[in-house]
């Protein structure tokens, strides 16, 4: 069976799944039942905010599975047992509001984890992000987690990378429900040291700028606002 697929771009730019700063985790079948029911249109938000959450924890999962560690040990009724505990801080950063999806599974991993919020608008016409918030807490040497379901053109998330790393992020990883191969090119663009972790990457984005055949939009179907 084929494991997950990992990839990057090669020099002629074109996205290539098998260098280490992406990771797609479309063979992973707990992974694929989540977003199964996320894509269904009949997914009702509580049910919705329940699979994303999921996800999340999920996508957190493989996302830190190399976080630098550091070795101990801790005594157990019988002995003393070895220990690998995480090393450096974990920072969680939504981006408003979709990403606050994600962040509840993200904390059932790294209950630790401290969190910022980005708020980005997207211009419909343009499509260019706009942002209207940014609050982190200090980030010098810390993995950043930044919670951006849908990786469409990839303009939100490759700001926030941008702004993320002005602030001395040690290393950034984009967790991604949905993305394009396009939004990841240019999210994988921004900062040589940004990594991606999606659970599928679809073939492209209508005129409104949805990814097709995505799930529509994240945020409007987690809160239950129209659509
Ligand atoms: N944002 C969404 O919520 N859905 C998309 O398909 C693209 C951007």
């Amino acid at each position: 069976m084929r494991g997950p697929s990992t990839g990057g771009r090669d020099d002629a730019g074109v996205l290539d799944m098998d260098t280490e700063r992406l990771t797609v985790l479309d063979t992973d079948p707990i992974v694929g039942s989540a977003l199964a029911a996320l894509r269904d249109e009949r997914t009702v938000p509580a049910d919705f905010r329940a699979q994303a959450h999921r996800l999340g924890a999920l996508l957190a999962t493989r996302a830190v599975a190399d976080l630098p560690a550091s070795s101990g040990s801790v005594r157990t009724p019988l002995a003393d047992a070895p220990t690998r505990v995480p090393a450096v801080p974990v920072v969680a950063v939504p981006v408003l509001r979709a990403g606050l999806g994600l962040l509840p599974g993200v904390h059932q991993v790294l209950p630790e984890a401290q969190v910022g919020m980005i708020g980005l608008e997207r211009d419909h016409v343009s499509l260019a992000a706009r942002r209207y918030y940014f609050k982190v807490p200090p980030l010098t040497g810390a993995w950043v987690l930044v919670l951006e379901p849908m990786l469409a053109t990839g303009g939100s998330a490759s700001d926030a990378v941008q702004a993320l790393d002005a602030e001395g992020a040690a290393r950034i990883v984009v967790l991604s429900v949905v993305a394009t191969e396009q939004g990841v090119a240019r999210v994988l663009d921004a900062d040589p040291r940004v990594r991606v972790v999606t659970a599928a990457v679809d073939p492209g984005l209508d005129e409104r700028g949805y990814i097709v055949p995505g799930l529509g939009d994240f945020g409007d179907r987690l809160f239950g606002t129209p659509h």
